[in-house]
């Protein structure tokens, strides 16, 4: 099992359909942003914004805080 995802954003990430839109926010993510691995209002595991996340130790994990 391997730690908590945490990556820097660049363009591939930025261009890819995937990870491009923060799922918590909304909004794209721009350069040099830092983005986390999270659970939250969606299905598996998506890259938010990591001021958007709180770390659980308890499942080893991001989830999204102050959940709207
Ligand atoms: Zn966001």
């Amino acid at each position: 099992m391997s730690g908590p995802t945490k990556v820097i954003v660049d363009l591939s990430f930025m261009n890819s359909p995937d990870t491009g839109k923060c799922p918590a926010c909304k909004r794209p993510f721009s350069l040099g942003e830092t983005a986390v691995l999270a659970i939250g209002g969606w299905e598996g595991q998506r890259f938010i914004h990591e001021n958007e996340a709180t770390f659980d130790p308890d499942i080893r994990c991001y989830k999204q805080k102050n959940r709207a």
